[in-house]
């Protein structure tokens, strides 16, 4: 929609073909259905938020920042807010409003839009001509591919840019999940399933050196498969070669007490309930699906009285509720990725305008190409911002 109307405010004519009966399935669910449309940094910042190629990306945000974004969608009536994290929603907090404003801007750009699914292109002496749908076959000077990655195939989005790439000889990179839930191995996830953690500290560690190579705070969720949710999300995209290298999350579940602190408020706790047996102890420090669990790892005799818990058995809780183990086995499948990494490889693009080097009349923009993000509103704008390089390249004819 993006290169659509940017393509149509240079005068030309437009049509914009979707394979669904509507437009912005995805942009629909962004956000949690409140799309995090961008991130309000400078491009400095912005770079530290792409793994992927970054440099690649510097003409486009160049061209279409992130303040261009929110001036965007400000012009067509979508007020904005700025939230924690530098995260840009509608203040509406409805997705559906972007959706809405970009249809809007492509009607009123006269951007002819039809529903149907591009099979092919169509190539000509090496050029693209046009493309084939199910139904008809459309000419044109020139054709922008932005079809998006692989993920949540349901919005659309099924990989279909990856074939028209290849069709032409294009490579494309490796399609990987990132920002997507985790498998483990572990045998404890299933028995906590459902158990939403909010305010804990993760730290990734890679085993076989020790090192950490992320950490963050926020919420994670327990599911019968592994850990989900945005702290697990964001810290997958850090983690490289999860196949083959033993990777493991360390949750602190109380962040806010160092471990004086907690020792001090386990003492409490364990006097008030001297009598008790351990495993009925923990309940006003632990979430309940927790207990059993803790109980166990702890290696402490659940019915052994409180107050004749060791220091070192009250030391051993102590470690476990600041560095709670999760083995990190591997990633869901990409079809449960926010995003898919890698795609058509930048090396074969002009960066200035999006398109195929050497071969005229073609265009890529957004996740299609072998850019990616962190969570924080990147991937949106990187979409943006390559979507209208490649919409004002083709209208000017830079074929
Ligand atoms: C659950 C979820 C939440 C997310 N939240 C955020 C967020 O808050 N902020 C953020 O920055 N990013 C977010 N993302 C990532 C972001 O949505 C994508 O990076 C972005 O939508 C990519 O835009 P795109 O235009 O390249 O592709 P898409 O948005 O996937 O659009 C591609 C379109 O092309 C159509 N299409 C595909 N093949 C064909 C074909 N053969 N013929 C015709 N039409 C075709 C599809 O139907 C689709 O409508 C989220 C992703 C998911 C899955």
């Amino acid at each position: 929609m993006m290169a659509a109307i940017s393509a149509a405010r240079y005068g030309v004519d437009v049509t914009l073909l979707e394979k669904n009966d509507r437009l912005g399935k995805k942009l629909r669910i962004t956000g949690k259905g409140r799309c995090n449309l961008t991130n309000d940094c400078d491009t400095e910042e912005f770079m530290r938020n792409v793994p992927t190629n970054p440099r690649f990306l510097y003409g486009a945000l160049n061209r279409f920042s992130t303040e261009d974004t929110k001036a965007f969608f400000e012009e067509l009536g979508v007020p904005l807010k700025t939230e924690r994290g530098k995260r840009v929603f509608p203040v509406s907090d409805k997705a559906q409003d972007i959706v809405d404003a970009l249809s809007r801007a492509c009607r009123e750009e006269g951007v002819k839009i039809i529903c149907q699914k591009v099979k092919s292109l169509v190539i000509s002496d090496g050029a693209v001509v046009g493309v084939n749908t199910e139904k008809v076959q459309y000419l044109s000077d020139a054709v922008i591919v932005a079809t998006g990655g692989m993920s949540y195939k349901q919005t659309g989005s099924d990989g279909d840019g990856y074939r028209f790439a290849k069709q032409l000889g294009l490579k494309v990179t490796e399609l990987v999940p990132s920002l997507v839930p985790i498998v483990s191995d572990s045998k404890v996830c299933p028995r906590m399933q459902g158990l939403s953690l909010r305010n804990v500290a993760i730290k990734i560690i890679n085993k076989t050196n020790g090192k950490k190579i992320y950490e963050d705070f926020g919420e994670m969720m327990f599911t019968h498969f592994g850990v989900t949710g945005p702290l697990v999300l964001s810290a997958s995209a850090h983690i490289p070669d999860i196949n083959s290298v033993p990777y493991e999350a360390q949750i602190d579940l109380k962040p806010a007490l160092d471990e004086k602190t907690l020792d001090n408020r386990l003492l409490n706790d364990f006097s008030k309930f001297a009598n008790r047996d351990f495993a009925n102890s923990l309940g006003e420090l632990l979430p309940q699906k927790m207990i059993d669990v803790v109980v166990e790892l702890s290696g402490i005799p659940p019915h052994k009285k409180v107050n004749s818990i060791t220091k070192e058995e009250r030391q051993r809780l102590l470690e476990l509720i600041k560095c709670f183990p999760v083995s990190l086995d591997r990633f869901r499948p990409i079809n449960e990725a926010i995003i898919t990494k890698g795609g058509v490889d930048v090396k074969q693009i002009v960066p200035s305008t999006m398109q195929a080097k050497g071969i005229s009349g073609l265009y890529f923009a957004g996740e299609v190409l072998d850019v990616d993000a962190y969570t924080g509103g990147f991937n949106l704008q990187i979409a943006f911002s390559t979507a209208v390089v490649a919409g004002e390249s083709a209208a000017m004819g830079e074929w």
